[in-house]
């Protein structure tokens, strides 16, 4: 079953060690994992492939990494790849001599534009071997720097440009290449490959392809290759560049990655995230037997503040985005804030909308409304406290491993507060339901969402990059009723308003997303919670997101079929009375006693739009079902 050379072979890429890999045995890759659900069996093909791409064309693999997770660079740098559907549309239509109507009305019976352009292009042979260029193979750099090229493409002739490029690219595609290649531009590859999964196979033929490997008994290479898994994934977690751990992993192997390969500033890390809970008692429960520390949750937007050992200072959001020409005023006093030893460091914060007058914090809603882009000091209208709650680096050491209560010593050390301008978190060590309750009406009372609760000695209390970990616990104020936390869900279709909502939306469709099976799963209708002006604004954001027909990726039931469809673009934050089983809505779906029914809301209603989230960081079917069980 395994993609070996002789099938590489059979799909007429004949690929010798030394020449670059053929995109075409990647696809028959891509094919063979779509085929099935089975893990175990998706990983053997991908481990394979990776494992000839190492012996035969290692300068090659990081090209190919990057193809399997749809990227041409490491995420944080926040390069969108996803072409619109309609410059795809046409492509296509040139390259295989249809109209763009016929097309378009092959997408609406068929529903995933990389079969279009796969059965076009196949039933178009006459057509497309009249290019010369016919015969010649694609290889996997061409397809990656033709990507990399596009994505990069911006101004004013970049529509014909792209459009170019992609054509070049389809006349040399055959057999299944077109499908592949098409849902790369797209921008989803939807064949259930996720970004775990491509670690561990990473992992794997690295040590697979260790000529000492081969020699051990069978014991003893599981727990070879579980530990490979173990080191990849936490190097993954502390450093997400491919670009740094590829050339790492093919100079030392997998056994010396740690080494060459650990947190940078520069290169920001995944945040540490909170688990939620629904009660004190709940709190005191897990945290038991623990020293323990409670801390304001401050209403604002993540930062993690990197400063190099150069001086630069960049301060990123949760979601890895650079946000350094948004804080011109924070990266101007955090040298002030850090004492003269502090040279280099990574410092976990959260920012604040402040009241200079009153000296009090304001809502994030004021905080929403600040520039993000061409941000100059002087024309800044809200302005921020900086609030800091953890200390990762410091002077080139991770302190990653060290426990809450060392870092937080490092932290008190290495800064010092300014007035209405930094400040380190509000904290007690409460020990019993008493304080912990006067402290939430504390932090309330300030403007906060409530408290985290986190353990502050051991090995619990290390930094978890990337983790929902149990040893950070939220406790926010209406916590104590109803659904413990809100929902962060994907806006992926719309209803016209009627009466005074005429000219607008009147009421959305949601979704959760399910990481395993890539897709978003519907949860809701909702036309609660928006005033006048904020369904103007989603209207005019979201009408430029209509598409034709609801994406491939999309699990939905007829019956609760909208009457426009969007791009999965925007995460609104929502709160609900409740969840309940659903026979239409698919919210972990499969996942549930019922099998053939997923979760739904009741009574949703919109609090905010998430800038600080992408589609993909929405509420996770997984969280939908620890929310109700
Ligand atoms: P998710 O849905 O992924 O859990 P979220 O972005 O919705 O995350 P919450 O879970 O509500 O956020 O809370 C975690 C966030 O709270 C952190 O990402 C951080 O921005 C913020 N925060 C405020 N105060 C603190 C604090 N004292 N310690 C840690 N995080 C804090």
């Amino acid at each position: 079953k395994l993609v070996d050379q002789k099938d590489m072979k059979d799909v007429g890429a004949d690929w010798k060690k030394g020449e670059p890999v053929p995109y075409a045995g990647l696809c028959k890759t891509f094919e063979a994992i779509e085929s099935t659900t089975k893990r175990l069996e998706i990983q053997e093909y991908l481990t394979s492939f990776f494992k000839h791409t190492i012996e035969l064309s290692p300068g090659n693999l990081l090209e190919t990494l990057y193809l399997c997770l749809n990227r041409v660079c490491p995420e944080y740098e926040n390069v969108e790849l996803g072409i619109g559907e309609s410059l795809l549309i046409k492509a296509i239509a040139e390259v295989t001599g249809r109209t763009t109507q016929k097309v378009k009305n092959e997408l609406a019976k068929v529903g995933d534009l990389g079969k279009v352009a796969r059965d076009s292009k196949n039933s178009q042979k006459s057509i497309s071997s009249m290019f010369g260029n016919r015969d010649k193979l694609l290889t996997v750099p061409k397809v990656f720097n033709s990507m990399k090229k596009i994505a990069s493409l911006t101004g004013h002739s970049s529509q014909d440009l792209k459009i170019k490029e992609i054509q070049n690219l389809l006349i040399s595609c055959r057999d299944e290449e077109p499908k592949f290649l098409t849902r790369s531009l797209e921008g989803k590859l939807r064949i259930g490959l996720a970004e775990q999964t491509v670690l561990i196979c990473l992992a794997q033929a690295f040590v697979m392809t260790d000529k000492e490997y081969e020699k051990l008994a069978k014991a003893k290479k599981t727990e070879e290759l579980n530990n490979a898994i173990k080191t990849i994934k936490s190097v993954y977690s502390e450093l997400p560049s491919y670009d740094k751990i590829v050339p790492a992993l093919l100079k030392g192997g997998i056994k010396n990655l740690r080494e060459h390969c650990k947190l940078t500033p520069g290169i920001p890390l995944k945040p540490m995230l909170a688990h939620p809970t629904k009660s004190i008692t709940d709190v005191l429960d897990s945290v038991e037997g623990h020293k323990f520390t409670c801390e304001f949750k401050y209403d604002g937007e993540r930062g993690q503040i990197h400063r190099l050992e150069d001086g630069t200072t960049k301060i990123f959001s949760r979601n890895l985005e650079d946000n350094t020409v948004k804080y011109p005023d924070i990266i101007e006093r955090i040298s002030k804030a850090a004492k003269t030893n502090t040279k280099s460091y990574v410092l976990d914060c959260e920012v604040v909308a402040w009241d200079l007058e009153k000296h009090i914090l304001l809502p994030f809603q004021v905080l929403s409304t600040r520039k993000r882009k061409d941000v100059k000091e002087a024309e800044i209208k809200v302005s921020v406290c900086l609030f800091a709650f953890d200390l990762l680096y410091l002077n080139g050491e991770s302190l990653l491993k060290k426990s809450l209560e060392e870092r937080r010593k490092l932290m008190n050390d290495s800064f010092q507060e300014i007035e209405d301008e930094f400040s380190f978190v509000q904290n007690i060590n409460a020990t019993n339901i008493e304080e912990i309750q006067s402290y939430l009406d504390e932090s309330i009372k300030a403007n906060c969402e409530g408290l985290m609760v986190k353990i502050l000695d051991g090995l619990e209390s290390t930094y978890e990059p990337s983790k929902r970990s149990r040893n950070w616990l939220k406790l926010k104020k209406d916590y104590l009723s109803g659904v413990g936390d809100s929902l962060d869900l994907v806006v992926v279709g719309a209803f016209y308003g009627r009466g005074k909502r005429t000219n607008v939306y009147g009421a959305f469709l949601l979704a959760c997303y399910d990481p395993e099976h890539e897709e978003y799963q519907t949860i809701c209708k909702i036309g609660t919670g928006f005033s006048d002006s904020d369904l103007e604004t989603h209207f005019n954001y979201l009408k430029e997101k209509e598409t034709s027909e609801p994406k491939s990726y999309f699990n939905y039931d007829k019956g609760t079929k909208p009457d426009v469809w969007f791009e999965p673009c925007q995460v609104w934050e929502v709160k609900a009375a409740d969840l309940s089983i659903s026979p239409i809505y698919k919210a972990a779906i499969g996942q549930i006693s019922e099998a053939s029914k997923g979760v739904s809301l009741r009574f949703p209603r919109f609090i905010r739009i998430r800038e600080d989230k992408k589609p993909e960081d929405a509420t996770t079917s997984e969280q939908v079902i620890n929310i109700i069980c």
